[in-house]
């Protein structure tokens, strides 16, 4: 389910209200291309839309993607922030730095593959997949 649109429709239809407010969260997270902090989403949506979330009401409207199975969250503890990620639609990988708290998403066609088979050979029939790599990042290295 690649299409955005797609997937409001499919929490309508299973009688979520979701609010204006709700779908612009959802909708940041979805067309970002790497893990977004509340912070980050609430800026976006005031640049875009001009409106204004409270956090709380952000982090309710997170709570309930995250209850829905949706969103999924990751917390960098060096930056003592959470992070959301859309879950299963896209198969992203995450190499996470355990000192700067950097998420890079990668991709790698024969790990994927290699997944696709271990759960073959598992008769586990695999939805989505993520690979969560820590670590410390070049820049931290140096
Ligand atoms: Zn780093």
């Amino acid at each position: 389910m690649e299409n955005f649109e797609l997937l409001i429709k499919n929490i309508k239809k299973h009688s979520f209200s979701i609010t204006i407010k709700r779908q612009y969260i959802l909708k940041e997270i979805f067309f970002s291309l790497k893990p977004l902090n509340a912070k980050e989403i609430k800026k976006q949506i005031k640049e875009k839309y001009k409106l204004d979330i409270s956090l709380p009401t952000l982090y309710k409207g997170l709570q309930f993607f995250e209850d829905l199975n949706i969103v999924g969250s990751i917390f960098i503890s060096s930056k003592k922030t959470t992070y959301y990620y859309l879950k299963g639609i896209k198969s992203q990988n995450f190499l996470i730095c355990l000192k700067c708290g950097t998420i890079t998403i990668f991709n790698d066609i024969h790990m994927n593959n290699q997944i696709k088979e271990i759960s073959l050979k598992n008769n586990f029939f695999l939805l989505s997949q993520r690979v969560m790599l820590y670590g410390i990042c070049e820049e931290c290295d140096k």
